[in-house]
């Protein structure tokens, strides 16, 4: 697997391809814009071309993917905020595409004081919308909707959510699938065992096809199977184990997809040292390749 970390990309995108080669990354996780912010300065051809330069020289890096950010909430039922989340994700989108980044991940949505099945209908209704708007102006990028843990009013957690709404986006090629270990586990599919990981895999191959499957999030979860809590661990020291994880980079089908972690950067020991993280978690993932 091309296995990497979400890398910051302070500074500028272009400054992430460096600081994803030494923490020992393969492929990388970004975001384009400030994840907490609604605004964004727009890119410009200079930004590109400082980008392209850098993917080159570290060709070693790939695939990169865009992680959207987290105030975009396309099942909201408020019809302002939808809207705005609908527009940022469009921005988004076409953000990523004018870096030729291939793959864009994001929440599909909560429902808030609405029923889910009216989120995941102004879910649907956006991406379908999405797709046609974007026809002219994306090319050669994905737009990955993201397994959820189920928390709150999140949609998503449910292999059947992702179903209906690659349906409803009218089973387009620009919209696929993230799956993150962390969430996925939460929302109770089993992937410990090699026969609970075949038997979760196969679930999603029957409900939502495995072909959409594009990039893994790789996080150990600090709660239980089932447990509907999104809170991620380092990898092996979580509820999912080392185990899990060895299904996954052993599996011949995730050869070429990227995996990132999105687990805590930094662990501080009572002696006041710190040790970055992303280096060890990395070296276990690998450690279990067989
Ligand atoms: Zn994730
Ligand atoms: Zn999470």
């Amino acid at each position: 697997m091309r296995l990497g970390a979400h890398i910051s990309a302070a500074g500028g995108l272009f400054k992430a391809f460096k600081r994803a080669d030494e923490a020992g990354c393969d492929s990388m996780l970004v975001f384009t814009k400030s994840n907490r912010q609604w605004k964004a300065k727009p890119i410009t051809e200079e930004d590109v071309t400082k980008y392209k330069k850098e993917a080159e020289k570290y060709s070693n890096i790939f695939p990169v993917a865009v992680h959207a950010s987290y105030l975009i909430n396309i099942a909201s039922p408020d019809d302002a905020l939808w809207e705005k989340s609908y527009q940022a994700l469009k921005d988004e989108f076409n953000r990523a595409a004018l870096f030729g980044i291939p793959f864009i991940t994001f929440h599909p949505g909560s429902h808030m004081k609405s029923e889910p099945e009216a989120g995941l209908e102004r879910i649907g209704k956006g991406l379908k919308r999405l797709v046609e708007e974007t026809a002219d102006s994306v090319q050669g990028t994905t737009l990955c909707l993201e397994t959820m843990a189920g928390q709150g009013t999140n949609l998503g957690a449910k292999f059947e959510h992702l179903a209906y709404l690659l349906e409803a986006a009218g089973h387009s090629p620009s919209i696929g699938v993230c799956f993150d270990t962390c969430h996925v586990f939460a929302s109770g599919y089993d992937i410990r065992s090699p026969e609970a990981y075949e038997a979760t895999m196969t679930e999603f191959d029957n409900v939502i096809g495995l072909d959409h499957l594009k990039c893994f999030h790789f996080n150990d979860s600090k709660y239980d199977l089932g447990e509907m809590r999104d809170r991620h661990q380092h990898i092996g020291q979580g509820f999912i184990g080392k185990e899990g994880f060895a299904n996954f980079v052993n599996d011949p089908r995730w050869k070429d997809h990227p995996a990132h972690l999105e687990t805590p950067k930094i662990e501080k020991h009572d002696d006041g040292t710190e040790t970055e993280m992303d280096p060890v978690n990395l070296e276990t993932l690998r450690s279990l390749i067989q």
